[in-house]
């Protein structure tokens, strides 16, 4: 079995009360990314009021800004958007190992295949302190060159016992 049998039967139900979803603007009408982690447990649209149409989800292991740079220039530059919304989050992935302690898991998975070591090259971006990597990923946004100057960033936890939010910087 795969998790994909399940997608039809609840897509059926989604398209049934689509309504007039599919005149929506490509440009999100908040001018707003998001950038949160892959966790399953974070559900944007639901746990922020977000609705289609309205702001971009950029998502990867941690919510990195790093990481998520090539969607934020897009983003910015190509679909308009002016503000971005930075959310880590307790229980995070990310607090439980480190890059060199990954990469040597990988080559030990295969010792034979040298084709691993292509693992050597990816910082994984693993962070401990969870207050203080929402405030270095605003800082990297608030400095880099290539986000706009005028951009509005702000950092935030979401709280995965809870589902409740707070705003760091
Ligand atoms: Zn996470």
């Amino acid at each position: 079995m795969s998790a994909y049998r399940d997608f039809l039967e609840p897509n059926g139900q989604y398209a049934a009360t689509f309504g007039d979803k599919g005149s929506l603007a490509i440009r999100p009408t908040k001018k707003l990314a998001i950038v949160t982690c892959m966790d399953a447990r974070v559900n944007v649209f639901a746990q922020l009021g977000i609705r289609e149409g309205e702001a971009h989800i950029i998502r990867n292991a941690g919510g990195i800004a790093k990481d998520a740079l090539r969607s934020i220039i897009i983003s910015q530059r190509l679909l308009g958007t002016r503000e971005i919304a930075v959310f880590h989050h307790t229980g995070c992935g990310m607090r439980t190992f480190s890059s060199p302690e990954l990469r040597s898991l990988i080559k030990e998975s295969d010792p034979a295949n040298s084709a691993l070591s292509a693992v050597d090259d990816i910082d994984f971006l693993e962070f401990t302190d969870l207050e203080q990597s929402v405030r270095d990923d605003v800082q990297f946004l608030r400095e880099n060159s290539l986000v706009l100057p005028e951009t509005k960033v702000s950092g935030w936890v979401y709280e995965v016992e809870t589902g409740t939010i707070r705003q760091i910087v």
